[in-house]
């Protein structure tokens, strides 16, 4: 405990790595390293802002170059940031997130402990005397033989958009967005183990709509989801995202046909941070769970979206949402709640299971930030009324996406094997970032 207590961090360097996976997919990660070697790694990748993101995580940790860093309130006091001014801007909160992630990883690995242990750690010494006892004892704890699983759910998405093509210039391999196509890749995430499929399938819409009701350019859409929940049967679950492309109105008509064709969960019909009105009301007329919050910052932003009544599910991002002590505090925190909210039977709880599930269609080390948070949270909570929720994965982007890490990814069964060892447990491997990508200093 003596090592947690003093533990610090003193960033000297940040190097930038980016691997090209897909067109549409490039997975950016940074290194923060102190004067004696040790590194700290966490995954930036954020799609057309990247650039944006680097250039302000390059002068975010100019500003903390050599400073003593033992928490996130150490960087955001260092940056003078508050967390109401981060939650306004997404290009800043990725910044934020990144640095408090790898300061995360650089904490555990220098108290010489996995991600997971060091976060349930952490916030059992910041609680004062006794009233860490859920976190210091937790309810099911793990044989210590046994190496941590946490369960994915396969969201086959990305596996749907274009390839790289086989011979350099030429275009892009289109993909098979067709019900059919659908329905084969859902079927394959099964027959790896998947208990839970997720889709896109609303390729056709975007609000405003010109007839009232359900859009016909959702017609096609919802082919895709009968197509892939008949595929995968009447057991396993399949969660649509809809990525904001509706209004109030067509969400409302949407949600009854969703649940018709078999959908387990309704996520983001709308942006509910930016319109949380309107998706309050959707909320209120849905039967479906509803789920969304994939942008948000701050255990505040998550707190409200709950108990405003806008979901019934948050998303966090480790990438966006604080970083990995963050997101860990928001599943302990809503988790905690959501169990209180079960046993008085008021307030916002509307569905027994789970509330809080990381939203990670994402690059291998955000995969794996992402999974020791979950099982840290998950270990923290006595899960009456239903088990945690699972961690979203984005299969079969590619074939090598598993070497990218030292140890390789291990995905068995349709869960992620947590690797052990030190702060995440797993390193970039070079020669195959270096053959998908490339190095840089910004
Ligand atoms: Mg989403």
């Amino acid at each position: 405990m003596t090592v947690l207590t003093d533990a610090w961090f003193a960033p000297r360097s940040l190097t930038c790595y980016e691997v090209k996976a897909r067109p549409m997919t490039t997975w950016t990660f940074i290194e923060l390293r102190d004067d004696a070697g040790l590194a700290g790694l966490a995954e930036i990748t954020y799609g057309q802002g990247q650039d944006r993101v680097i250039s302000m995580l390059g002068r975010l940790a100019g500003r903390l170059r050599g400073e003593r860093l033992r928490s996130d309130s150490d960087v955001m006091s260092r940056l003078g940031l508050s967390p109401a001014d981060v939650a306004k801007d997404i290009v800043l909160a990725t910044a934020v997130s990144g640095i408090r992630s790898a300061l995360a990883d650089a904490l555990a690995r220098r108290a010489a402990l996995p991600l997971s242990d060091f976060l349930s750690l952490g916030e059992a010494r910041s609680k004062p005397a006794g009233a860490g006892g859920l976190l210091a004892a937790p309810a099911h704890p793990a044989p210590p033989s046994a190496a941590p699983r946490v369960e994915l759910y396969a969201n086959i998405n990305r596996s749907l958009l274009p390839e790289f093509p086989e011979k350099i210039l030429m275009p892009p391999e289109p993909s098979d967005r067709s019900a059919r196509g659908f329905a084969a890749m859902a079927k394959r995430a099964m027959d790896a183990g998947f208990k839970t499929i997720k889709c896109a399938p609303f390729d056709e819409c975007r609000a405003p709509f010109r007839a009232a009701g359900v859009p016909r350019e959702a017609e096609k859409g919802l082919e895709r989801v009968q197509a892939a929940k008949a595929a995968i049967g009447p057991e396993r679950k399949l969660y649509v995202d809809c990525h904001s492309r509706f209004d109030l109105a067509s969400a409302l008509a949407l949600e009854p046909e969703l649940r018709a064709a078999g959908a387990a969960w309704y996520e983001e019909p709308l942006d509910p941070l930016a319109d949380p009105d309107n998706m309050r009301r959707v909320h209120e007329k849905a039967h479906l769970p509803i789920a969304g919050g994939e942008h948000g910052f701050g255990l505040d932003t998550f707190a409200r979206l709950l108990g405003d009544g806008v979901v019934d599910i948050v998303m966090p991002d480790v990438k966006h949402c604080g970083g990995a002590a963050e997101a860990y505090r928001t599943g302990v925190e809503m988790e905690r709640n959501r169990a209180m909210e079960l046993s008085t039977g008021s307030g916002w709880l509307r569905i027994a299971s789970g509330c809080v599930s990381m939203h990670c269609p994402s690059g291998p080390v955000s995969l794996l930030t992402s999974a020791h948070v979950t099982h840290a949270f998950s270990q923290a909570m006595n899960w009456g009324g239903g088990g945690p929720l699972p961690l979203e994965h984005a299969v079969y982007e590619v074939a090598w996406r598993r070497d990218v890490l030292g140890p390789a990814e291990r995905i068995e069964g349709g869960s992620l094997v947590l690797p052990g060892g030190p702060g995440l447990g797993a390193s970039l491997d070079y020669s195959a970032v270096l053959a998908h990508g490339r190095r840089w200093e910004p």
